[in-house]
């Protein structure tokens, strides 16, 4: 079974002028896959994950995510199936500033009442194989881009998400804070089987994907394979 499957996904916006911003988008991601979404502003990118992540409604099409459909299940149901299916990574990393790298990494526990013993065992965890122990104590503002965003990353996987949706999480960072959250990912991917779906501009996050979709008006149009060599994009 895939781990996310999308039928036929439109999505029109009603208006003066209605905007087609997906447009019959099928494509379906399996586990411990590592796939990029790329294409031009406008193309339907945020709107995609949008739907997928039940922020939004389709017009027509399905999104079922571990063999269930978010968009037919009632408000609750649907707020707890993302919570636990979904880990979401952003371009501007969302982290809580009030909050220390710790504090912010066992905040999706929190809610599952788990011991503070053991949400300091699992931040722990998540910190040694994201290479970020030494922040753990520190708050934002002490912290570098990428120490940021892989602090994201250790929150948005802390729960064991099926899915990761990341937004764009290297546009807020420069060459070698990019590498060194690619290679975060890369290794959630390959030794924690981490499966991700990745919106992307940046030609040196999707070298990391498996695949990478290309999406234009709102339709997919072209799908690259990755060898074993990065290059071969
Ligand atoms: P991208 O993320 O690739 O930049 P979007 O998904 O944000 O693209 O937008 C796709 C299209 O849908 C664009 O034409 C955009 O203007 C339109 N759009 C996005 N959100 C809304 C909305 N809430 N209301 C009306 N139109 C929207
Ligand atoms: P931009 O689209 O200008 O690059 P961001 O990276 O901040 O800006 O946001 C990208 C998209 O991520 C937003 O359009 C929104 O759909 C989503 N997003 C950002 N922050 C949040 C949030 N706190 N909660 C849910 N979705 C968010």
């Amino acid at each position: 079974m895939p781990v996310l499957e999308v039928r036929a996904l439109s999505k029109i916006y009603e208006g003066k002028i209605a905007t087609k911003a997906l447009d019959h988008v099928t494509f379906r991601i399996e586990e411990g896959d590592f796939v990029g979404i790329m294409g031009p502003s406008g193309s339907g990118k945020t709107t995609l994950l949008n739907v997928i992540s039940t922020i939004d409604e389709p017009t027509s099409g399905e999104v079922i995510l571990n063999g269930q459909n978010p968009h037919r299940m009632d408000r609750q149901q649907t707020a707890l199936f993302r919570r636990r299916e979904l880990g979401f990574i952003f371009q501007h990393f969302n982290l809580l500033d009030t909050l220390t790298a710790e504090e912010n990494m066992v905040l999706p526990l929190t809610l599952d009442g788990i011991s503070v013993r053991d949400m300091k065992a699992k931040a722990q965890e998540m910190a040694s194989r994201l290479g970020i122990e030494s922040v753990l104590n520190k708050y934002m503002y002490e912290m570098s881009g990428g120490q940021m965003q892989r602090t994201a990353i250790a929150r948005a996987m802390i729960h064991e998400p099926s899915l990761i949706l990341a937004d764009e999480p290297t546009g807020n960072l420069d060459s070698k804070s990019s590498r060194d959250v690619m290679e975060a990912f890369a290794r959630m991917n390959e030794q924690y089987k981490a499966t991700i779906m990745m919106v992307t501009h940046d030609a040196l996050a999707a070298s990391y994907c498996h695949r990478v979709l290309f999406i234009k008006d709102g339709k997919l149009y072209n799908e690259l394979y990755r060898g074993n060599n990065r290059q071969a994009f």
